[in-house]
Order: structure tokens, then sequence, then C-alpha cells
């Protein structure tokens, strides 16, 4: 018996394996948008199967690339792989992701209620503050779960660590006190290298994978690893609503999963130097990163495997502190997203949670940072120049 492959083996090789019997190295890459059909009745005994959520019939053909591309299916393996579940459906973003989602447990299924615990991402909080999907929701904290739970509740959404306070939310915990209703948890900030939700109870993991996954700024995605019968609807709500990912998207994606676990890591590595340095300046109030508070509820210990690479900070000078800051660093790019190569740096309230109800968007003197794969030394002395501007000298001219 051979023992199972680690984690940095699984993200090189998982997906590839019959590469070599196909005599190919590289990720094959297919772009076609339809397929030629072999006669009509299988090729339309195809299309029903893959309508309702199931694959291409071997002799029958993928048929029509809305419905099933093997460059995608391929990211979809080696994803859930690393996630620990059966399968993984990707999406033409982390919205269309999050969408199918509550589609596929709300009124697909005759149900028309979610649980969100706050803080989430700004555009999930929003989507489902404007009841576009015919879904109403309760917002909470993590305490309150259970007393949100109705009997038409279909989906409990997550973020852990969440965006932009990276407040941590016990998933376990979580998942009891939704006694049976389908947790999903965002694990866009931990990636399947730092959390896997879905050994710990949780019902689904999604990823906006046009951050870490992707890691080099130049896709936009989203995918949800889980068990084969979720992703059969959530194939379903994907064909029908035509959210899908495209191939290259798919391909870039798989090469991307390659580098993640050492990417992860070395960007985590100079986020701890960074947030340890932050902590100490004085234009800083309060540094918001994994274990800055030294884990009182042993959530890190409990359900992650390092602290990740993305930073808030609260600034003692209020707005105008944040917007000097963010217009005043030259190797920090000033730009929503994350989990890239590069380091990025914004303006949660202004930007990326600008839709959220007032009571719940972050405070005007947050900034959020994603920190990248630069020297730490450059990094810090970026900020260092920046948060000097800020405490006052005039902001020189950015040389981006
Ligand atoms: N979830 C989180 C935590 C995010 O940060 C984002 C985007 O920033 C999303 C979901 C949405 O993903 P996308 O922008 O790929 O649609």
């Amino acid at each position: 018996m051979t023992s199972p492959l680690q984690r940095d083996s699984v993200a090189v090789h998982a997906g590839r394996e019959d590469l070599t019997a196909l005599g190919v190295h590289a990720l094959p890459l297919d772009l076609s948008s339809t397929n030629p059909l072999p006669d009509i009745s299988r090729g339309g005994e195809s299309y029903e199967a893959m309508a309702a959520g199931g694959y291409p019939l071997p002799d029958g053909g993928a048929v029509y690339a809305r419905l099933w591309n093997p460059t995608v299916a391929r990211f979809e393996t080696a994803l859930a792989r690393l996630e620990h579940t059966d399968a993984a459906v990707a999406f033409g973003s982390g919205m269309a992701a999050m969408t199918a989602a509550i589609l596929a447990h709300t009124t697909m299924i005759g149900r028309r209620h979610v649980v969100a615990v706050r803080p989430l991402y700004g555009g999930t909080d929003h989507l489902l503050a404007t009841g576009l999907l015919g879904a109403e929701v309760t917002y909470c904290d993590e305490a309150h779960v259970g007393a949100a739970i109705r009997p038409d509740t279909g989906l409990v959404v997550l973020e852990t660590p969440a965006n932009p306070t990276l407040d941590l939310v016990d998933i376990a915990a979580v998942v009891a006190q939704a006694g049976g209703v389908p947790v999903l948890v965002d694990n866009t900030f931990a990636t399947p290298v730092l959390q896997n939700p879905v050994p710990l109870g949780a019902a689904m993991a999604l990823h906006s994978a046009t951050k870490y996954l992707g890691g080099h700024g130049d896709v936009v995605a989203g995918v949800i690893a889980c068990d084969e019968e979720t992703a059969a609807r959530l194939r379903q709500v994907r064909a029908v609503t035509g959210g899908l990912l495209h191939p290259l998207g798919g391909y870039l994606l798989h090469r991307g999963l390659t580098t993640l676990p050492i990417r992860v890591r070395a960007q985590q590595e100079n986020a701890v130097r960074v947030a340890a340095w932050l902590a100490a300046h004085p234009a800083v109030d309060r540094v918001f990163y994994p274990g800055a508070d030294g884990d009182p509820r042993g959530l890190l210990r409990r359900q992650m495997r390092g602290t990740g690479a993305m930073i808030a900070v609260a600034l003692r000078g209020g707005f105008e502190a944040a917007t000097r800051l963010t217009s005043g660093t030259r190797l920090f790019t000033h730009a929503v997203s994350l989990g890239g190569v590069d380091s990025l740096i914004q303006h949660p309230a202004a930007l990326t949670h600008r839709p959220v109800a007032a009571e719940a968007r972050p405070s005007a003197n947050l900034v959020r940072l994603s920190i990248g794969l630069e020297h730490v030394d450059d990094l810090v002395q970026d900020l260092d120049q920046a948060l000097t501007a800020t405490a006052g000298a005039p902001v020189l001219a950015s040389t981006r």
C-alpha cells in the first residue's frame, strides 16, 4: 500500500493522472464551444445527462461547452482533491459561484431563507440583501446562528477568515447550530492550503478563485468544493444560468494550483513580519491578523494550518490617514482584489464593502493589505514611507 500524497504533491499532480497515457506533459486546453455529435439519440441522451447535473456519456460527446468542458473539469478534480471533497464545480466568478449555491439551496428546493454570518465580502453581503435571487436573509454573528434558523432556512453562509477584518468563525460550532442546514464556508482567504472546511462539517467550501488559486491577477473565477450530490445541483444551475468558467481560466487556475502551497507559505511568511512591524508603528491603532489577539478560542490551532497573508490595519488618523496611506505606497498597488504574487492595498469601506449596510460597513480608518511575494524589507520600507507621509509629510509622487 502506498501512502497518500502530501498536499504539495497533490497540488502539482492532481487532475493530470492521464497525461502520460495521452502522450502529453502540459495540460490540454480545449477551447471548443461545441462538439461533434455521434448521432441524434446518443447526443441527446448525453445532453440530458448533463442538463440534469451529470457527466457527458462516454459515447455521447460533451455536446456544448455551457454544459461541460474537459479543461475546466480537470481543474475541478484537482481542487476537489485539495479540499478533500468528492467534487468541485467551477464558475465564471466567485459571485457566480455564490449565486449558484444560493439558488441550489433556496428556490431550487422550495426554501427561501438564508442565514448569513457577518462580516462577509461586500459583494456577498449585498447579493443577499438585494433579495434578487428570491431569498430572504437574516444576518447575525456566530453566536446567534441557531436562533436565526427557521423551518424554511436552506443555507448558512460564513467566511473565515472574514473579509476584511480577518475575524475567525468556528466552523464546527456553526455547523452544530445549523442543525442539518447546509453550511457554506467562503474559504478564499485561507485557501485549501491552510484550511479545509468540508472535513470540519461544512457542506461546501467556496473560493473566489480570482484570488490565491489563480495567484497572478489574470483570471476571474469561482469554485465550490462539495459532495457529488450537491455538485450535481450546482452543475444544473450552472448549465441553466450560464455561469460557466472559460476553459482558458480553468487552464490558468489548474496551473496556478501547482505553486499554491509554496506561494501561500512564502506570502504568509512576509505577512507575519509585516503584521508585527505594523503593530509597533505609532500611526497604527490596531492590526487585524489571525492570531494577533493570541487566538483566545483556539480556532487557529483547531481549524487552520497557518495565519495567511491578508492583513487589515485601523489607523489612528482616521479616513484622511487611510487616504494618504493608500495613495502613498509605491510597491503596493492601490487596487481591489487580493491573493496574487504582488502586494495590493485598498480601503474596504469605500470599495469592496461599499454596498454593505452602514451598520455592518468597515470603519473609515480601516485599510486592507494583501501581502505578496516581494522581499519583506521592501514591503516594510514602502509602508514606512507611506505611513510617514500619513503622519503629516507631503505624499511623494508615485513611481509606479
Ligand atoms: N468571496 C470573497 C472573500 C472575496 O474577497 C470575493 C471578491 O473579492 C468574492 C467572494 C467574489 O469573488 P469574485 O470577485 O471572483 O466574483
